[in-house]
């Protein structure tokens, strides 16, 4: 049995360390908003463990994109990039949603981002299989994960797993 709310925590730090190692100028907040009374749920945790890393290495990319090409102009009006991550009980299992306020994912685009290679990346940043690995160990464990997405404006990527 694992604590959702334990990976978001760890995955999350990771993540962020991570980006900021190689890039000094990232510069994000992330807010965990976690059911306290999340039930474990019985998941191979090294993958699920996987899924979020891929989830939240997602969003703070897009976050970052977003403040390179918002002018810093502004005092109070600048962009400032933030990812929340949530966890909640639901009738038949957990969910566990990343949420950004990133450069978003064009209505074109949405589709085709679970499919393997996908990338909008430049050559070597990205491989395009996060998103489709991370799909197929979400449905591997009986769960779902989905998209909801604005243009310019934000994403949320949502997994669910059921209680067996
Ligand atoms: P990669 O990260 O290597 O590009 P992924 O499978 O993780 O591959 O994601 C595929 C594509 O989906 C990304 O290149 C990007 O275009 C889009 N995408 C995924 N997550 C987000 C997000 N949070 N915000 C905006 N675009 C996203
Ligand atoms: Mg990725």
């Amino acid at each position: 049995p694992t604590d959702l709310n334990a990976l978001a925590d760890e995955f999350v730090r990771l993540s962020y360390h991570g980006i900021r190692a190689k890039d000094k100028s990232f510069n994000a907040d992330y807010k965990l908003e976690l059911d306290p009374n999340l039930p474990k749920v019985n998941v191979v945790a090294p993958e699920i463990g996987r899924v979020v890393l891929n989830l939240v290495n997602n969003a703070f990319y897009a976050v970052n994109e977003k403040a390179k090409s918002s002018p810093s102009s502004h005092r109070d009006e600048g962009y400032k990039p933030e990812v929340v991550i949530s966890s909640k009980q639901t009738k038949k299992g957990v969910e566990l949603s990343v949420k950004d306020n990133g450069k978003g994912i064009p209505e074109h685009i949405k589709e085709k981002i679970f499919q393997p290679f996908f990338t909008t990346k430049p050559t070597g940043s990205g491989t395009g299989l996060g998103l489709s690995l991370s799909y197929d160990i979400v449905k591997a464990h009986g769960g779902e994960l989905r998209v909801w997405s604005e243009e310019g404006k934000g994403t949320i990527l949502r997994l669910h797993i059921p209680i067996s």
